[in-house]
Order: C-alpha cells, then structure tokens, then sequence
C-alpha cells in the first residue's frame, strides 16, 4: 500500500508538474479607450493592474530557461513563481508592455513571427534586441503564422526565424509558441528537428509523453481585475 501511494505521488506530481506554473499568455496591449477589453486585448491601465496585483500579492517571474530545466529534473516550480508571454510581435510589446513589466521588476517572453520584422506596427530588430538585452527571452512564433495544416516549407517557418532571432539578438533561440496553440504529431516531431527545446501551445492539457513541446498556457482575458487574475490563476493551477 505504501509503495502504491508513493507511485501515485510520484505520478502526480509528475503529470500536474507543467499545470503547476501558471503561463499568462497576452496578445494586444493597448492605450486606454483605444479597443474595448477582451481576451487578445487589454488596455495598458487594466495591464498594469494585473502586474501590479501580482506583484503586491509575491509573483515573480520565471523564464523558459527555468521552467524547463525544473520539468527536466522533475523538480517544483518556486512558489508563487509566473511566466508572462507576448504572442505576435505588436510595437506596443516594446513601447508599452516591457516599461511596465520594468517597473514591477518582471520579465516576459516574447513570440515573435519574422514575416512583421520591421513593418509598421510590429517590433523593429532594433525592439527585439533591446528586449533581449534587457534580459527579456526572445522567442520564435513561426515565420507568417501559419495553420496547422499551413506548415509547407519547415525550414522557412521554424528554422529561418530561429536563425533570424539569433542574429538579432546574439543568443540562442530555444523555444517557440504554436500559432494559434495548435500543434499535432508531424508539428511536434518537425519543431524538435528543427532544434527547439520546448514549445508552448494555449490551454490544452500538457501531453505526458511529450509534455515539454505541449507546455500549456493561459490566455489572459483584458476584463479581468488583478484579483480576478488571481481567481483564475488559482484555478488553472490546481490540478
Ligand atoms: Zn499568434
């Protein structure tokens, strides 16, 4: 009986391990009165609420680097410990949403698609390496986005835009956010060729025999209050 329990304890802990690190995920960081909140818009006033929330209730911020060396060993995720991510390469990641994680001392992860390098409205090679040089994490989020039937040169949607980062930044590009959070088999077996070390999708259960390219994310909705936030995180954590 007691070896059953401690199997089930290993178990647990080991197939609830990536549950246990809340992943926010943002998309559009607006200017108050610009776009209505919803779940890929939040204006910078009821941003900072959520970060200030988290901040005033002990969150800090973990980094891919972290979170994946910790699954790797199966060890626990500090406690009260918050990913912050940032999917699409919009402008105002850089102009709006780094000063504020700034002054809460976060740090965030960036998903970035190659095809918007340098137009209006996108981050610029000059934002992406200030970003990094901050100690923020760049990651890749694809070269155009595609569908998950949509992948028809790999090179040019998983390698190009890990090369292209690098060169960016001057640091190693480990990790990717599966446009839309979709993903299969042929996905997953070509982003692990394509040498990434994990890959995070949005909020479909982590699947055990491939948990570090399934890591779950959780879209954070604009509407939500700080405390609000915390009612969901409190949620998606437990398992
Ligand atoms: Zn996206």
């Amino acid at each position: 009986m007691k070896k059953l329990l401690a199997l089930w304890g290993c178990c647990l802990s080991l197939a609830t391990a990536a549950q246990q690190l809340p992943v926010l995920c943002y998309h559009n960081i607006t200017t108050p009165g610009q776009h209505q909140n919803d779940l890929l818009h939040v204006d910078s006033r009821q941003f900072e609420q959520q970060l200030k929330t988290l901040a005033d209730s002990g969150y800090h911020t973990i980094l891919p680097d972290e979170m994946v060396a910790l699954l790797q060993q199966h060890k626990p995720f500090p406690a009260r410990a918050v990913m912050i991510t940032f999917d699409d390469s919009h402008d105002v990641h850089y102009s709006i949403a780094a000063p504020l994680l700034q002054r809460y001392h976060f740090k965030g992860v960036f998903f970035v698609m190659t095809v918007t390098l340098n137009k209006p409205h996108y981050l610029s090679s000059a934002n992406i390496k200030a970003l990094s040089d901050e100690g923020h994490t760049v990651a890749s989020h694809t070269w155009d986005h595609p569908r998950p039937d949509g992948y028809q040169d790999w090179d040019k949607e998983l390698l190009l835009p890990r090369r292209q980062l690098e060169k960016i930044t001057g640091r190693p590009v480990w990790y990717i956010a599966y446009p839309f959070g979709a993903y299969n088999d042929s996905i997953i077996a070509h982003v692990k060729q394509a040498g990434y070390k994990a890959a995070f999708q949005l909020n479909r259960r982590p699947e055990a025999s491939n948990e570090l390219y399934t890591l779950r994310r959780m879209l954070v909705d604009g509407r939500w209050s700080g405390t609000q936030l915390l009612r969901e995180i409190s949620r998606y954590v437990t398992p």
